[in-house]
């Protein structure tokens, strides 16, 4: 029987947890002639490694840094989101040769989070790149009010812009906070961020959305100190890669094996 491909893609990708989560989940489910790779594509081979994806074995490709953004104009369609956004981290090739491109950040972090933000509630988000959008595109699509603060504050400007939020160069109490800078992995995270551990009170729930760093735990631990709920980027990996997992075997996701995969990652 010949083997369903999947993949992630992305450089540097050797530390990606997506093979291990993925692979753990084809196991429980019983897909045993489906596998999950590892693929390092330099930027300048994305092209032809996209086009060599569409050879017949593959189902679906996990997309990570650098080509989220380059990866658009790669595929035959675009979901609505992964329009919107403007970045790609999920292709999805159709049985009759489409390929997909959809981004699952959005509803993954939406997911992440102890419940739904309610329409008409407020969060700050913490940075402008690739990651933010995402994040800010979901919250607006859910009816938040969001405000951006990000040290390069042209682009705060310029991502707010673009899905109706507000650029801000102080932050003040919300309902949501959501750290999508790359801060903490120097070391202090509130070294270079416009709060302190002691503002953390002010919201109800506080998201970090990266969990390779090496101090992740910081911005959370103080939350959780401080009376907040938290969500962190570990579960947004999670919900995401079960959007994709469900997009790409029409299976429902076994998210405990998931998460305990990307956990042990
Ligand atoms: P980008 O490089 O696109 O953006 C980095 C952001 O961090 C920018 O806003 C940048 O500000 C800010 N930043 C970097 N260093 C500092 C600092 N010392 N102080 C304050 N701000 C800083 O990265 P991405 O958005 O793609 O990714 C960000 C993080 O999110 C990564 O760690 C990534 O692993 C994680 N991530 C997690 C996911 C998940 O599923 N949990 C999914 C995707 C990403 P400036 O504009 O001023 O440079």
């Amino acid at each position: 029987m010949a083997t369903t491909q999947l993949a992630v893609i992305g450089w540097p990708v050797d530390h990606s947890r997506s093979p291990a989560m993925h692979n753990a989940a084809l196991a429980a489910v019983g897909l045993s002639a489906w596998e999950f790779q590892l693929l390092p594509v330099e930027p300048e081979n994305l092209v032809a490694c996209v086009e060599g994806l569409r050879n017949g074995a593959y189902r679906g490709v996990s997309v990570t840094i650098p080509h989220k953004e380059n990866v658009l104009a790669l595929v035959d369609r675009l979901t609505e989101r992964a329009s919107a956004i403007g970045a790609v981290n999920t292709l999805i090739f159709e049985p009759g040769g489409e390929l997909v491109g959809d981004n699952t950040d959005a509803p993954g972090f939406i997911a992440s989070l102890p419940s739904t933000p309610a329409p008409g509630s407020t969060a700050i988000v913490l940075g402008a790149g690739g990651v933010a959008h995402a994040v800010v595109w979901a919250l607006r699509n859910c009816g938040v009010e969001v405000r951006i603060w990000n040290r390069t504050s042209s682009r705060a400007e310029q991502l707010a812009e673009r899905f109706g939020a507000t650029a801000v160069e102080n932050v003040g109490p919300a309902e949501i906070l959501v750290n999508c800078t790359a801060a903490g992995l120097e070391g202090d995270p509130f070294a270079s961020l416009p709060l302190g551990p002691e503002q953390l009170g002010e919201y109800g729930v506080v998201a970090d959305v990266v969990y390779n760093g090496s101090a992740p735990g910081d911005l959370l631990d103080g939350a959780r100190a401080a009376g907040a709920a938290t969500a962190d980027g570990i579960e947004m990996l999670v919900q995401q890669g079960a959007i994709q997992f469900e997009e790409w075997t029409g299976r429902p996701a076994p998210i405990d094996v998931m998460r305990a995969a990307a956990l042990a990652g």
